[in-house]
């Protein structure tokens, strides 16, 4: 299956992607983890990427698609994969398209996870991430095992750059204005499937998840 998860920031994605990963074995491809690995490693896409990541506007496309691209090609991603946080835009959809149409391949589904804004702000400023497996969990609603220690063992969870409450805010009209129109886009080719996260925990989306996606 070639699946998109599309969603707001905060909504679960990466939460879900891990999950079906482990259910399905398909790759889970964030390009938000690839900037952010750039950044880290000082590379010049990282440098291009990171006043852009803090500021919670879009990275430019000539920095992302050709990661896409490149990820894309690789043979763990020949019997499906699954894209978190791309495309973003309609542009990055039509491009994405192609792309796939070059290589005989298409989008089968489209996962719609949807929370409204105000939980969204809560969940995003309480995440917490560990540094080493990439395990999230948040403060209040899924806290670690213990303080400031992942279930891997790792000391130190942190928290994203880009997760103070004016850079949501940021990233939320970025989702609004130019991902959102992503919700027709894939509606009109009729590979999109939605479940409501507002309120619920991330095993209660999985199982919903895995229902749409007709995964059992
Ligand atoms: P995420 O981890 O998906 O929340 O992405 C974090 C940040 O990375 C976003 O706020 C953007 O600045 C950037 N980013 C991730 N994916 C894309 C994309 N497909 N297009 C443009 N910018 C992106």
């Amino acid at each position: 299956m070639n699946l998109i998860l599309l969603g707001p920031p905060g909504a679960g994605k990466g939460t879900q992607a891990k999950k079906l990963v482990v259910s399905t074995s398909m790759p889970q491809i964030s390009t938000g983890d690839m900037l952010r690995a750039g950044v880290a490693a000082g590379t010049d896409l990282g440098k291009q990427a990171k006043e852009h990541m803090d500021a919670g506007r879009l990275v430019p496309d000539e920095v992302v698609i050709g990661l896409v691209e490149e990820r894309l090609a690789q043979a763990d991603c020949k019997e499906g994969f699954m894209l978190d946080g791309f495309p973003r835009t309609v542009h990055q959809a039509e491009i994405l398209e192609k792309m796939l149409d070059g290589m005989g391949r298409q989008i089968d589904n489209v996962l719609l996870l949807d929370v409204d804004d105000e939980e969204l702000v809560k969940r995003i400023t309480g995440r917490r991430t560990c540094g080493k497996c990439g395990a999230i969990y948040h403060l209040v609603f899924s806290p670690p095992p213990s303080d400031d220690t992942c279930s891997c063992g790792s000391i130190g969870l942190v928290q994203r750059a880009d997760d103070n409450e004016v850079t949501v805010r940021e990233r939320l009209t970025a989702y609004h204005d130019q991902t959102s129109p992503l919700i027709d886009f894939y509606g009109n080719r009729g590979v999109l499937r939605k479940v409501s996260g507002t309120g619920k925990k991330a095993d209660e989306v999985f199982e919903q998840s895995k229902k749409v996606l007709g995964l059992g």
